[in-house]
């Protein structure tokens, strides 16, 4: 989609880091780290946040949860531990209106919320 910063980031008119991809997902690192290791998983196809993706095209939420199974499996995260954060809307904070999954980990994470 145009004007949709990930979309640019799939087509390559912005760098990113990449660590993951598979023919639907992208995998790369979060410029703006919360946590020793913060990437963000994204679909191929855009939508604008979870809730629609679920209405619109509910196979993508586990196609992108199997590539962050798969990822996460391929190194220490999944048996030291990480967290998927997915924002939506305003009171999430949600910045970048194409959906996309945090994966949060490399170190014991604090307790979550407001
Ligand atoms: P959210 O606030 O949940 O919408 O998350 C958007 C995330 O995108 C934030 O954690 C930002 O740090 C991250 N971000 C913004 N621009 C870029 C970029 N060019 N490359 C990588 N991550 C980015
Ligand atoms: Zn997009």
């Amino acid at each position: 989609m145009e004007d949709c910063l990930f979309c640019k980031i799939l087509k390559k008119e912005i760098p990113s880091t990449k660590v993951y991809e598979d023919e639907k997902v992208y995998g790369f690192v979060d410029i703006y780290p919360m946590s020793k290791e913060h990437y963000l998983f994204i679909h191929k196809n855009h939508t604008s946040n979870v809730n629609e993706m679920s209405k619109a095209t509910p196979n993508e939420i586990g196609e992108v949860y199997q590539a962050i199974s798969k990822y996460t499996e391929s190194n220490e995260l999944s048996k030291n531990g990480f967290r998927v954060v997915t924002n939506v809307g305003p009171d999430a904070g949600q910045t970048v209106f194409h959906t996309h999954f945090h994966v949060l980990g490399g170190e014991k994470l604090g307790r979550f919320g407001s």
